[in-house]
């Protein structure tokens, strides 16, 4: 009898706690999947977290299948074989391929996703890496011209020996997708990892910022240092995350020059950039790796909207105003903050 009220009791005691739950956005749900060739990590926290995850999964999934550069019927497959002749294309390809030929003219050509010839002519596509004789590289950089592409509605048409890969920009994008997801299922925390590629929405649950980590190039498996951020994408491109070493001890690494069609050697090891579209970040950070130190600082400078931190070949860290504030550092190496008003 007298366990019988007690469990009674705790029952009621129990049930305003188990409400409140309910409604305070504390609900986790984290899900770890391989898409786009690299593993990605998804944590949302909210009421909705496991519906909002679980779709945000199969948005992954169908983005990977209308990027892929490996299948013929994918939007980009269809492009890459079209012979010459236009082809309709997803909303999704449409807005991607805007994003990167708009990088394409800010860049001064830097972000260049015609190139796909040449990266295959390197093994970057396969992983069966050899050094391309320059007659080679120099003949397939005819067939590299994003100027070329033309988008008209859903139409892309593109000359009969162009082909394009999505590389540099589709994690980005496909990062701004989930997050989109996640809003209408009204998630006001998530943190994303698409192969190195961060995103965050709002703040951590208990209202603090998140800290994201940035990888020492020179020594990948520790960290240079964390920033603190909200609502904002971290995106990094670096020579460490894909490279093969010659016969002559030399390294080549996977963002190419699109001037040289060789590995961009411009004097950064690394770049990250931080801002609020993933899409455009993945671009910029690609690209100014490709336009070296000077060019990446006037870049920042005439843009604006976003903020950066420049590993130089030389161990030098650079990193623009606003991001100073929010950088810990967790290596000693030199840095040096960049004003938006100083000669590059
Ligand atoms: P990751 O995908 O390794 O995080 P990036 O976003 O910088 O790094 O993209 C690199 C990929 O982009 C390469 O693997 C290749 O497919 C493609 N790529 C290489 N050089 C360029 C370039 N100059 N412009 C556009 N795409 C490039
Ligand atoms: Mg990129």
């Amino acid at each position: 009898m007298r366990k019988t009220i007690v469990t009674v009791m705790s029952g009621i005691c129990l049930m305003p706690l188990l409400t409140a739950c309910g409604t305070q956005d504390d609900t986790v749900k984290s899900a770890d999947i391989f898409a786009m060739d690299t593993y990605m990590n998804l944590k949302a926290y909210g009421r909705d977290a496991e519906a909002a995850v679980a779709e945000a999964e199969a948005r992954i999934y169908e983005l990977e299948q209308t990027f892929s550069v490996t299948n013929d019927a994918s939007d980009i497959g269809q492009i890459n074989h079209a012979g010459g002749q236009p082809v309709t294309v997803s909303d999704d390809t449409v807005s991607v391929l805007q994003t990167a030929m708009q990088m394409n003219s800010e860049s001064n050509g830097a972000l260049c996703i015609s190139l796909y010839p040449v990266l295959r002519a390197w093994g970057f596509t396969t992983g069966e890496y050899r050094i391309p004789a320059k007659n080679e590289i120099a003949e397939l950089l005819q067939s590299s011209d994003d100027t070329k592409i033309t988008v008209s509605g859903q139409t892309v048409q593109c000359p009969e020996e162009t082909e394009i890969d999505l590389g540099a920009v589709a994690k980005g994008y496909t990062g701004d997708a989930v997050m989109k997801i996640m809003q209408e299922h009204k998630i006001s925390s998530a943190i994303i990892n698409l192969g190195g590629n961060v995103q965050t929405l709002g703040s951590k649950p208990d209202g603090s910022a998140w800290t994201v980590g940035v990888t020492d190039p020179f020594a990948p498996d520790t960290l240079l240092g964390t920033v603190s951020v909200t609502d904002k994408a971290v995106i990094t491109s670096g020579n460490y995350e894909r490279y093969f070493t010659g016969d002559n001890g030399q390294k080549y690494w996977h963002i190419l020059d699109p001037k040289t069609g060789c590995p961009a050697d411009n004097g950064l090891v690394s770049v990250t950039v931080i801002g609020g579209c993933g899409a455009e970040c993945d671009a910029l950070s690609t690209a100014l790796f490709v336009e070296g130190t000077e060019r990446a600082i006037q870049h920042w400078q005439n843009s604006g909207d976003f903020e950066m931190i420049l590993v130089t070949a030389g161990g030098e860290l650079l990193m623009t105003e606003s991001i100073a504030a929010n950088y810990t550092a967790k290596k000693e190496m030199p840095c040096r903050v960049v004003h938006s008003n100083e000669e590059p």
